[in-house]
């Protein structure tokens, strides 16, 4: 089914409107659905103090108190920190809530899954909500509400510790409602309340729609990450307009993983130390890293990254440290290494884990001493780099196994930086989705309205093994493969090897299996060792089964079997003979 182009107007025009006025009565009708699902999830249990929603604990909290830790938060950290600190609480509280919706109401319903939010915001004794204007498209993204909101439990504490303010109060509240629909319409939507009872109204009054069609949403979506959390200095606002003008990759994210990544970076951006990240392949170790490197002093000289993986073994020390003239064949003239180049710099090294002991022991020299030759020179060179460094294996083993130098992992580890992968912070995921879409159907000069229900809720349970790479690849598929002035739909998310599923193949299908089939960034080798681990079979049994296998495929040819297996044939014989032995 194509779709039209999204029109121009900043609320979307009204061609489903009639699904959206049934839409509405069910948000307006407090009993469609009913509450007894969410309701039974409740569990009260005095004896061991405990209250659970749906598994996950809860308190119940005088509101006074939270208008008092309000009062302290505002006068300890200023007025606008301390609305970012609530606003992060309550954003990722919606996108959590989001998740709980989406699990509990199976799907089949889009506008009885989202009304889970505005129920528990009553069940809770936050806030009875009530849709004025509810248009919305799951399919293609669009969205455009406006709701009162009767007896805002936040707004009311605000009013009684602040006094009439001439702002809106319900901060955590209206982060929440935009990161639940944002989770929803996999875009950042945001909330914002235009009347409210801390400016005096008899209730709130609250307009919601995508982030790209409000004017100045760039403060809210600040407030989302923690981009307050760091003091501004001049350096660094001119590395941002720098890097706006670069067009660098931006670092986006909403979650508490992100913001305490995020974070950490900050506090050593302005240091010397090494910082060593550490995160699965994906996550996004050089975009921090360069995020680092422009929060420094030293941001206005050059990043030069390298993936020591990439490169041969026999050619590293020569790439980082230079090389003389004649130092081996090949090396025809003189020229720097990266720790030249990256000379008053940032250096980083992807993946340090693969570096060979002696180019390991340089590095180590370098780190202490500042000091190193070139490859073939004997003449002693000063650095003046902050190195980075990488590695998404598990460096403290292989130091236990002897394969990396302690001492420099040690030094490395001055500052170790974990960034957790994707699916431990799915709160990240609209906002990163948002962000593809922009910038690469900008690039590819594409029109593309956003993604539909299906796919943003897909992207929510998926456990993206290839974490945010992935996602980037993913939505760059569905962009080549989506017509112009359409949504992102699953069937072009997924991909047979040798033509592209329609809707019908998917839907006769399980959508969510065909999508991880198509997309699972594993080899066929890792496939086959998970299936092996969880056959329950010893490791002597796996052992015999497949040197059995290959002494049936080589017909007993023990050489043959050997080179299958890449077992000797001495090994292959005693095997032969112990199992006779056996039997
Ligand atoms: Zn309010």
């Amino acid at each position: 089914m194509k779709k039209t182009s999204k029109p121009k107007s900043k609320r979307p025009a009204k061609r489903k409107g009639k699904k959206s006025d049934l839409h509405l009565q069910n948000l307006l009708s407090a009993d469609h659905p009913d509450f007894a699902d969410l309701l039974e999830s409740f569990h009260f249990d005095p004896e061991k103090a405990e209250i659970l929603l749906n598994g996950e604990r809860m308190v119940l909290v005088d509101n006074k108190s939270l208008g008092i830790m309000r009062r302290e938060l505002i006068l300890a950290l200023g007025y606008e920190r301390a609305r970012a600190v609530l606003s992060r609480t309550g954003y990722e509280m919606g996108t959590a809530d989001a998740e709980l919706a989406l699990k509990l109401r199976h799907g089949e319903n889009f506008f009885e899954d989202f009304n889970v939010g505005p129920q528990l915001h009553a069940l809770k004794g936050s806030v009875r909500v009530e849709a004025k204007v509810f248009e919305a498209n799951p399919d293609s993204g669009e969205f455009y509400s406006e709701f009162y909101w009767h007896n805002s439990a936040e707004c009311h504490a605000h009013l009684e510790q602040m006094g009439i303010s001439h702002e809106s109060g319900g901060w955590q509240q209206i982060a929440y409602a935009s990161g639940y629909t944002s989770v929803f319409f996999g875009r950042p939507i945001i909330f914002r309340e235009l009347e409210c009872i801390a400016k005096g109204y008899d209730k709130c009054f609250l307009v919601g729609k995508p982030a790209s069609e409000w004017e100045d949403s760039e403060n809210e979506l600040r407030r989302f990450r923690a981009e307050s959390y760091p003091k501004i200095t001049a350096s660094e606002k001119t590395s941002n307009t720098k890097k706006r003008v670069n067009k660098n990759r931006l670092i986006v994210g909403a979650s508490a993983g992100f913001n305490l990544t995020l974070h950490l970076i900050d506090k050593v951006a302005s240091t010397e130390s090494p910082v060593l990240f550490s995160g699965e392949s994906g996550v996004g170790k050089e975009v921090f890293a360069r995020e680092l490197h422009q929060r420094s002093r030293r941001a206005e000289k050059p990043l030069l990254a390298i993936n020591c993986a990439a490169i041969p073994e026999s050619l590293i020390e020569a790439e980082l440290f230079g090389v003389e003239k004649g130092a081996f064949t090949g090396a025809e003239k003189s020229r720097p290494g990266r720790f030249e180049r990256a000379a008053g710099g940032t250096l980083f090294l992807d993946e340090i884990g693969t570096l060979s002991f002696s180019a390991q022991g340089k590095l180590l020299r370098v780190l202490q001493e500042g000091e190193f030759e070139r490859v073939g020179g004997n003449k002693t060179l000063k650095t003046d780099v902050r190195l980075i460094a990488a590695t998404n294996s598990n460096l403290d083993m292989e130091v236990e196994q002897g394969t990396f130098r302690r001492d420099l992992f040690y030094r490395l580890n001055t500052f170790p930086v974990h960034i957790p992968p994707l699916r431990e912070r799915r709160a990240d995921i609209p906002v990163l989705m948002n962000y593809f879409l922009r910038i690469i159907s900008e690039k590819q000069e594409k029109n593309i309205t956003g993604f539909s229900n299906s796919v943003t809720k897909l992207f929510q349970q998926y456990h993206w093994p290839g974490n945010v790479r992935e996602l980037e690849n993913i939505i760059e598929r569905g962009i080549i493969l989506a017509e112009a002035g359409e949504a992102i739909d699953i069937q072009h998310l997924i991909m047979s090897s040798d033509r592209v599923l329609s809707k019908e193949d998917i839907q006769n299908k399980d959508p969510f299996r065909a999508f991880v089939l198509t997309n699972s960034t594993e080899t066929p080798a890792e496939e086959i060792g998970k299936q092996l681990l969880d056959s329950g079979l010893s490791k002597e049994e796996i052992n015999n089964s497949l040197i059995r296998a290959a002494l049936e495929r080589s017909e007993g040819n023990v050489t043959q079997a050997a080179s299958l297996t890449g077992l000797s044939r001495s090994q292959i014989n005693y095997w032969i003979k112990s199992s006779r032995s056996k039997h």
